[in-house]
């Protein structure tokens, strides 16, 4: 049997043996009654590392996203967001259904800037326009290839919405990569938002979990919507310890992760007409495109290196998404690498 190697996403990545006997040994309760003990030590962990007074576990980032937009907003508002955000791409409409407002999608390449939130957001009390009320950052920018949005346009972009009255929200599903590619601090990425989302079953390889944090009026609502939603569980602790774990032994890895998505990136670039810009290569996801000159689509190309054993995402007709994480060595990434460029070589 050939070898598998799964770059689909960073989600894929089984839990430890480790992991899975501090899950085992989890202090666990009712959470729904706030008495999970591993949950609460999580809740207050993360609210201490990201610089709030408060934070509460979402069973996924989807949710965490559609639970802040609903707390920050009121139904018919408008969010400005990047171009390809996930609560715009990826949620199946939940801004809208859940929330119930339209998310306008600015600047390019995951990042804008302040005076690109200045001209977006629609001038207050006309009678035809929505409300904008809240500009929502998404750092790392999954659809962007992983990019990391510069610290300096974030202190720009949230001092605009303060001047502008707007709410603002990071979608930080990968805040630890953006913090370990950039050396900043996650509470320094998270400090200029009203509410922020992290994840822990992403690049940390927990097999679930996401929270938000923020002040404490703002997770209290955040807590009700939660419930609304259908989010609150129970003897959560054993998600909780499998994030508190990673949070020790995963982070200070994801450096080997943003290492290995570079040679992967750089050996396809080099042996393959595909378009990669190694520049958005800045942590561990490699979106490429198929140039229109190449017979193969995303589709096909994603079939056929299926069939020889690895997996990648067709992102869009003609983009393709490969994401390392921890169940992934340099060497597999190298070999995927090198049999894409095989399958481009022949099927091109
Ligand atoms: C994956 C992701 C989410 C959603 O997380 P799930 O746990 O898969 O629901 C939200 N935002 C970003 C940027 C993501 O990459």
């Amino acid at each position: 049997m050939t070898e598998r190697i799964d770059l689909r996403s960073d989600t894929v990545t089984q839990p430890t043996n480790a992991m899975r006997a501090a899950m085992a040994a989890a202090p666990v309760g009712d959470d729904q009654y706030g008495e999970d003990p591993s949950t609460n030590r999580l809740q207050a962990r993360c609210a201490e590392l990201l610089g709030k007074e408060a934070a509460v576990w979402l069973p996924t980032g989807t949710m965490a996203n559609q639970v802040a937009l609903r707390t920050l907003t009121r139904p018919g508002d408008e969010v400005i967001a990047s171009r390809e955000s996930h609560a715009a791409w990826h949620e199946v409409g939940g801004a809208a259904a859940n929330a119930g407002v339209q998310i306008h999608e600015i600047g390019e390449r995951g990042r804008f800037s302040a005076d690109e939130l200045r001209a977006a957001v629609k001038p207050r009390n006309f009678p035809i326009f929505p409300t904008t009320t809240l500009v929502e950052v998404e750092n790392t920018h999954n659809r962007a290839g992983g990019v990391v949005v510069p610290q300096a346009d974030v202190l720009q972009i949230c001092a605009a919405a303060r001047e502008l009255g707007l709410a603002t929200f990071l979608d930080g599903a990968r805040l630890w990569n953006a913090s370990a590619a950039s050396g900043r601090a996650v509470g320094e990425l998270a400090a200029p938002f009203d509410l922020v989302a992290v994840a822990f079953s992403k690049g940390l390889g927990a097999p679930g979990g996401s929270l938000l944090a923020g002040s404490k009026a703002l997770i209290a609502a955040a807590t009700r919507h939660r419930q609304r939603l259908g989010g609150a569980m129970r003897q959560n602790g054993i998600f909780a310890a499998a994030a508190l774990h990673a949070l020790d032994l995963h982070v200070a890895r994801l450096p080997d992760d943003h290492a290995n998505a570079r040679a992967f990136a750089e050996a396809l670039a080099a042996s393959a007409p595909v378009q990669l810009d190694l520049a958005t290569v800045q942590t561990n996801i490699v979106v490429f495109h198929l140039p229109a000159a190449l017979a193969i689509d995303a589709p096909t190309l994603s079939t056929s290196a299926r069939a020889r054993g690895i997996l990648v995402n067709a992102f869009g007709p003609r983009t393709v998404r490969a994401v390392t994480h921890l169940d992934v060595t340099r060497e597999q990434c190298e070999r995927a690498a090198a049999v894409l460029a095989e399958i481009l070589a022949k099927e091109g």
